[in-house]
């Protein structure tokens, strides 16, 4: 909830609408859920509060830190059992002022988008995530180590099939009452659902758009991500076109690598001509291993080739280092194993 959201709230239980803010700043600020720890609160609004919504956190049920301690992961247990996850990830050890801290955020328990190189888009859509258990996500990470300083929507979901809670999010996190995050800090990414896409562009906000093509032409890219056969690659573009003169900032391109499927160096010059004369920065990443032993990641070695193909033409491009490999990372890979453990406990008993 917003301040005036809970002012409004407190106003409708007979509390005095001016302590909204300190809730709010309990939650936002000092990243407490703990009501019987808001401890300058008078304990009749306390209790007034324990049947309301603005603290209905989530359950850890896991949290795996990597070998070189960058990158945590969180699996969170919401009021209803959907089971979502949340990654931080560090440039630099702790201490280091240099050092950015990333929060890679779910905003969909599940994913209708059937991507299928997708550990998440495989096992299909449960339900929306609320602002509120996206922003959970977020202030979880921020209690330890160094503030937050970037959100990327890069987890579980489409982000841009939950459209109002995913703004809404945003608004939150930049509330200058909370976090206050820099818009700019903060990137959606989306499989390219155009009209959403379009709209964000009208929004006045600042933030980061990453759109995931992971295939220079419609007919490999329909047979990787369904979503394609709505919105073919030319409209897609064109709407990260207008996204990007209507905000002035730079769209960025996912593209992850598949051994013998996109990673040809007539693929990457296919992509350095469909991009081209854009302001565009190209994220490689090779492939996180899914179920399926048919796709996997090329080498580094290919993966630098295709890399020095696009820069050849001109298009400005890195490769991702795959972090957290150990911790099981990437989207939805933690959330499915332990499905599978729980099942082999439930069938061994
Ligand atoms: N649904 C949104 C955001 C979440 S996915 C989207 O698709 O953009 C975030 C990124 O991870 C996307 O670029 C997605 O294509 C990529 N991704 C999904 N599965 C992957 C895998 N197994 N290996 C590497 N990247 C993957
Ligand atoms: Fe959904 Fe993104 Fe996974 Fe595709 S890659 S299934 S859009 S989460």
């Amino acid at each position: 909830m917003f301040p005036e959201e809970l002012a409004a709230l407190l106003g409708d239980m007979g509390q005095p609408r001016y302590r909204a803010l300190q809730v709010f700043h309990w939650l936002h600020q000092r990243q407490e859920f703990d009501l019987d720890q808001m401890t300058d609160l008078p304990a009749s609004l306390r209790q007034a509060l324990r049947s309301a919504p603005p603290v209905t956190p989530g359950q850890v049920i896991r949290t795996l830190q990597s070998a070189d301690t960058l990158t945590r992961k969180l699996l969170l247990s919401l009021g209803d059992s959907q089971e979502i996850e949340a990654v931080e990830m560090n440039t630099r050890p702790e201490g280091d002022p240099e050092g950015r801290k990333t929060i890679c955020v779910s905003s969909q328990a599940g994913c209708a988008m059937a991507c299928v190189f997708c550990v998440t888009g495989q096992f299909g859509f449960a339900r929306n995530l609320e602002a509120g258990e996206i922003v959970e996500q977020v202030l979880r990470f921020q209690r330890a180590g160094r503030p937050v300083t970037n959100v990327v929507f890069m987890g579980m979901g489409e982000p841009m099939a939950n459209y109002d809670e995913v703004l809404r999010a945003v608004r939150l996190l930049t509330h200058p009452e909370g976090l206050h995050l820099g818009a700019r800090r903060i990137t959606i990414s989306t499989s390219g659902l155009v009209p959403q896409i379009r709209r964000l562009a009208t929004e006045g906000l600042q933030v980061g758009l990453a759109i995931s093509l992971h295939a220079p032409d419609d007919a490999l890219r329909s047979s990787l991500m369904p979503v394609n056969k709505r919105w073919p690659i030319r409209e897609v573009l064109a709407a990260a076109d207008a996204y990007a003169s209507l905000t002035g900032r730079r769209v960025s391109y996912e593209y992850t690598l598949m051994d013998g499927v996109n990673d040809a160096d007539e693929q990457a010059d296919a992509l350095a001509r469909l991009l081209q004369g854009r302001l565009a920065h190209v994220n490689l990443i090779p492939l996180n291993p899914t179920e399926d032993p048919s796709l996997r990641a090329p080498s580094m070695e290919r993966a630098r080739s295709f890399q020095r193909r696009l820069d050849r033409a001109g298009m400005r491009a890195t490769v991702r280092v795959n972090r957290g490999r150990d911790i099981l990372a990437a989207c939805g890979q933690l959330r499915l194993t332990e499905r599978r453990r729980n099942q082999a406990l439930a069938a061994s008993s």
